[in-house]
């Protein structure tokens, strides 16, 4: 389930005490038009030609790298983040689990 909240915005958008530098230079720093985050019952058509206006804005976005990297270690569970949906992260973090499984591995079977 995406956030609840209607055309949420971005948390990491607004300024914070502890704010990362990367942060202010956030391509989605004003996100008027709530692309990041789904509103509640968003039909699954609007959802994705609305995360394809979003990627589109982290395409050409300076912190693309950081950002996608804070939300994979945070790991955050919804909305658009460095260019990828929530599932697609799922996906890059399943996949970096398994290939560190597969490094540790020959120092198991070694052990
Ligand atoms: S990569 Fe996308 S979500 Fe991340 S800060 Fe840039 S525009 Fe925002």
């Amino acid at each position: 389930m995406e956030s609840s909240a209607t055309a949420a915005r971005r948390p990491a958008a607004q300024p914070e005490p502890d704010d990362n530098p990367w942060h202010t230079s956030a391509a989605c720093r004003s996100d008027e038009a709530g692309l990041f985050f789904a509103p509640s019952k968003e039909p699954t058509a609007a959802r994705l030609a609305r995360e394809e206006q979003a990627k589109r804005v982290c395409a050409r976005c300076p912190v693309l790298i950081e950002c996608r990297e804070h939300a994979l270690a945070q790991p955050e569970p919804y909305g658009v983040w460095g260019g990828l949906t929530a599932a697609e992260r799922r996906v890059v973090l399943t996949r970096r689990r398994r290939r560190e499984s597969e490094i540790r591995l020959p120092a198991r079977i070694a052990g």
